[in-house]
């Protein structure tokens, strides 16, 4: 077999896809029993910011109104069906935990159950996957979650929550647990909101007509965007109605939180809406990460021949790590692949 692809999300998926249509042999790895998982474990009222006409990987449709908003069990579905009617070999329940290389230059790749060998390697283990919360607190707090573990207002105790990270799902949990909760809300920048529809068309059309999805993270839009990314919809809209939004936490001891610019507050619950962080710890070959751990490529392509990247933030543009965005990546990677 030519390629492995690891992680078999929307990104292992494209991959695979663009690969089928070179006819070069690959299987999908993922850890999981079944796909579309990553969604299926994010909160219950999740509906993407992208429509459903820019939720699509390939050319593959996704039914329903173009113009509207998925909830995220459609994306489970969606997924699902790209993989079984593409006929995409992805094979469950195979966590890889090593990647090597040997020295007959192919790669070993050992999960917990198998091992296998390939010319070529595809990582595409999302970029949202292992929850981050800053170590800035004392652990006092009586109930604490990620926002990667927040699933509906019930599992929140009743009363007062501090949400921390106001970036689109800090401020879209804040929204919904405004409903609930009485809800304080930190951010460590200023909030910048942008609306789905402008003069009737959607967002993600006018940063297609104006190029902006397709602008490098090193041009100067780029790089604009990336320091100023928008909170997208209207949750702003209801957070700056019903929630108090106060300035970054810098501490969390013995039962109170301490802001940069705000007065301290005792708090009881806490969600941390502080991102995600990578977790390569298994790629065991020379070259390939940082001494920070994040990889070092240039559009996917890592400077060992033959291993590539995939879904990762920015990987060429802003859309790379959205589902309407990864195509376009895949395929400029099983374009290299064909090169050899
Ligand atoms: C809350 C939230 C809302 C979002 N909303 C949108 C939206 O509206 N529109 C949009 O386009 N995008 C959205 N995204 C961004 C993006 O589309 C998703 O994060 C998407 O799940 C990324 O797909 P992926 O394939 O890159 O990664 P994932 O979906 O995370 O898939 C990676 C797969 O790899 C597996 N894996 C990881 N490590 C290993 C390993 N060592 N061995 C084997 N398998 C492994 C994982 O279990 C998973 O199955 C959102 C993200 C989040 C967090």
């Amino acid at each position: 077999m030519d390629v492995i692809i690891i992680g078999g999300g929307q990104a292992g998926l494209a991959m695979g896809y663009a690969l089928k249509q070179h006819k070069i042999s690959f299987i999908i790895l993922d850890e999981n029993s079944e796909t579309g998982k990553s969604w299926e474990k994010r909160y219950d009222s999740l509906r993407l910011f992208t429509p459903r006409n820019y939720s699509q990987l390939h050319d593959f449709t996704f039914e329903g109104d173009p113009n509207g908003f998925p909830h995220k069990g459609e994306v489970v579905s969606y997924l699902q069906k790209f993989k079984s009617v593409n006929n995409l070999p992805v094979i469950h329940n195979q966590k890889v935990i090593k990647l090597s290389k040997e020295s007959n230059q192919k790669f070993r790749v050992i999960t917990q159950v198998q091992s296998y060998t390939a010319r070529y390697v595809v990582v595409a283990t999302g970029a949202f996957h292992h929850p981050f919360t800053p170590p800035i607190h004392d652990g006092s707090i009586p109930f604490m979650i990620h926002a990667s573990d927040y699933q509906n207002p019930a599992q929140i105790p009743k009363g007062d929550v501090l949400i921390i990270g106001a970036g689109n799902t800090g401020v879209q949990i804040a929204a919904e647990l405004s409903g609930t909760h009485t809800v304080t809300l930190s951010k460590s920048k200023s909030i910048n909101r942008i609306p789905q529809r402008i003069a009737g068309k959607s967002l993600f059309w006018w940063f297609e007509t104006l190029g902006v999805s397709k602008a490098n993270p090193d041009s100067l839009v780029g790089k604009f965007i990336q320091k100023r990314d928008p909170i997208i919809g209207d949750d702003y809209k209801t957070v700056k109605k019903y929630v108090e939004v106060v300035s970054r936490v810098e501490a969390v001891k013995e039962g109170i939180a301490s802001f940069q610019d705000s007065p301290s507050k005792k708090v009881k619950s806490i969600i941390w809406a502080t991102g995600y962080r990578n977790n390569y710890s298994w790629i065991d070959i020379e070259g390939v990460l940082n001494d920070g751990g994040k990889p070092i490529h240039q559009f996917g392509v890592t400077n060992v021949q033959g291993l590539y990247f995939l879904g990762l933030s920015w990987q060429s543009k802003r859309s790379s790590a959205l589902i309407y965005g990864v195509s376009d990546d895949a395929n400029a990677i099983a374009e290299k692949i064909m090169q050899g």
